[in-house]
C-alpha cells in the first residue's frame, strides 16, 4: 500500500465534517492535483470527544461514497504506540507510531557500539547530495545519536512487528512521528534515525520529526522562518539520500504534524517540494472544529447562541482547558475579551474574531487559542451540539470546504 506523493491529514473532531473537507480535496484535484485525504484521529481527541476509532473509519467511506470520490484515502491511527493500538487495527490503514517518549531511554552498550561501528562508512565529511557544506560525523556524535534514538526507533520496530502480523504486510501506512518533543532532530539526526528505521525493518513511508520553531495550536508558525526553511529543505535532502542509501520505501517523504494554519511556512515547504519534486504529507486537527465554532456563529440565532456558550465555557475553565496544551499554545490572557463583551457581539464580529485571517483589523490569536482547546466542552455538550451541526451543515459546510481550499491547499500545492 503506497500512500502518493501529495498527501493531506483532516482531522475532524466530531466527525461531521467528511464530506466538506473532501469536497476541497476534490477541488484541488480538479485544478490538477492529485492529493489523497487522510482521515486522521489521535487516541487522545477520541478519549476527549467520547467517539471510537470506527466512527472515523465510517465518516471517510461515507464522505468517499457520497461525492463518488475515486481517489485513494486512508484513515490513520495517530499517535498510537503498543498500548494503544489495538482497537485501531481494524479500521485504519495508516499508523503514526509515537515513538516520542522513548527518545532518550536506555539502549545497552552492545547496542550502541553496534550501531556505531555499522555507520563507519559515514564518518567524516559526509556529503548530501544538494546539500552546501558536507555533515560532520564523528565517533562522538553517533554515540550520542546512538543513545538518544535506538531505544525509540526500536520501539517503532516493535509496532510495526505487531501490526505487520495483525493486518499482514504491505496493508498498511507507517508513519513514525518523534514531534511532540521539546529540541527538534537536526539533520544528521534524521539520516541516522533513518538508518536505525531502515536496519530494524521499519518500512516508514512518512516521517515526523519536530521542526525548530513553535507549532501553535490553530495559529500561525512562531520563529525564524530563514531557520526552518533551511532545515526544512536539508531534511528533504537527507530524505532523499537515506532512501537511496538504505533501501527505505521510495516513497518516503515527510510528515508535517502542523498544529493547524501555519501558514506562514506554507509557502516555504511548497518552494522546496516544487523545486525537488518531491511529496509532502500535512496534517491538520483543529482547524475544522474552529470552523464550527465560526460556521455556528454565522448560522446565527441558537447557532450564535451556541458559539457564546462555548466560548463562555472556555473563558471560565481556562486552566483546566490550557493545562494539557501547554507546551503548545501561548495565550495572552490580557487580550482575551469578556464574556459580557462576546455575548453582545454579532455574527459577524463573532466570526471575524475567530476566523483565521491574520491582518484582519478583529483577529484574535489569543481568542481562537482558547476555542481550539475548547472542543471538550462541545463534546459535555453531546446532542446539544451535533444537533446543531446537523442543522446548520451547509453553512458549517462551506466554512469547513473554503478554510481546507482557500487557507491550506491553496498554500501548500501552489494552486
Ligand atoms: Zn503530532
Amino acid at each position: 500500500m503506497k500512500l502518493g506523493k501529495q498527501s493531506i491529514g483532516v482531522g475532524d473532531r466530531f466527525t461531521h465534517q467528511g464530506i466538506a473537507q473532501l469536497r476541497a480535496i476534490v477541488k484541488a484535484n480538479t485544478k490538477g492535483l492529485n492529493i489523497s485525504p487522510v482521515w486522521n484521529k489521535s487516541n487522545r481527541e477520541h478519549i476527549y470527544v467520547g467517539t471510537e476509532p470506527a466512527d472515523t473509519r465510517k465518516e471517510a467511506d461515507e464522505a468517499v461514497k457520497a461525492l463518488n470520490y475515486k481517489g485513494q484515502y486512508f484513515v490513520d491511527a495517530d499517535h498510537i504506540n503498543l498500548t494503544t493500538v489495538a482497537r485501531y487495527v481494524d479500521v485504519s490503514d495508516f499508523f503514526t507510531l509515537d515513538v516520542a517518549s522513548y527518545i532518550g531511554k536506555e539502549s545497552s552498550s552492545e547496542e550502541v557500539d553496534a550501531f556505531v561501528t555499522s555507520c563507519k562508512k559515514y564518518m567524516g565529511e559526509l556529503q548530501i547530495p544538494g546539500m552546501e557544506s558536507p555533515l560532520n560525523v564523528t565517533v562522538e556524535l553517533l554515540q550520542e545519536i546512538a543513545c538518544k534514538f535506538l531505544a525509540a526507533t526500536q520501539h517503532a520496530s516493535e509496532i510495526y512487528a505487531y501490526l505487520k502480523k495483525e493486518k499482514g504486510e504491505a496493508n498498511f501506512i507507517t508513519e513514525v512521528s518523534m514531534d511532540e518533543v521539546e529540541s527538534p532532530q537536526t539533520p544528521v539526526e534524521m539520516f541516522f534515525i533513518l538508518k536505525m528505521l531502515a536496519d530494524k525493518g521499519v518500512p516508514a513511508q512518512t516521517i515526523a520529526p519536530k521542526f525548530t520553531g513553535r507549532f501553535n495550536k490553530g495559529v500561525d508558525y512562531v520563529g525564524d522562518l530563514d531557520q526552518f526553511a533551511m532545515e526544512f529543505e536539508e531534511d528533504v535532502l537527507v530524505l532523499d539520500f537515506a532512501v537511496k542509501e538504505f533501501g527505505l520505501p521510495e516513497e518516503l517523504k515527510l510528515s508535517v504534524h502542523s498544529g493547524s494554519d501555519k501558514f506562514s511556512i506554507y509557502p516555504i515547504m511548497a518552494d522546496v517540494i516544487l523545486r525537488y519534486d518531491k511529496g509532502l504529507h500535512l496534517k491538520t486537527a483543529g482547524t475544522t472544529w474552529l470552523e464550527e465554532v465560526i460556521g455556528l456563529a454565522v448560522a446565527g440565532g441558537e447557532g450564535l447562541d451556541l458559539a457564546k456558550k462555548i466560548y463562555e465555557n472556555s473563558y471560565n475553565r481556562q486552566e483546566e482547558l490550557c493545562g494539557p496544551y501547554a507546551d503548545v499554545i501561548n495565550i495572552d490572557g490580557s487580550k482575551l475579551p469578556s464574556v459580557k463583551e462576546v455575548n453582545g457581539w454579532s455574527s459577524e464580529k463573532f466570526a471575524n474574531t475567530l476566523r483565521h485571517i491574520p491582518g484582519h483589523a478583529d483577529y484574535n490569536a489569543n481568542f481562537r487559542q482558547l476555542i481550539h482547546v475548547a472542543y471538550k466542552v462541545a463534546a459535555e455538550m453531546g446532542s446539544a451540539y451535533t444537533d446543531l451541526l446537523v442543522k446548520y451543515a451547509d453553512v458549517i459546510g462551506s466554512c469547513v470546504e473554503e478554510n481546507i481550499y482557500e487557507r491550506h491547499l491553496r498554500r501548500l500545492f501552489t494552486i
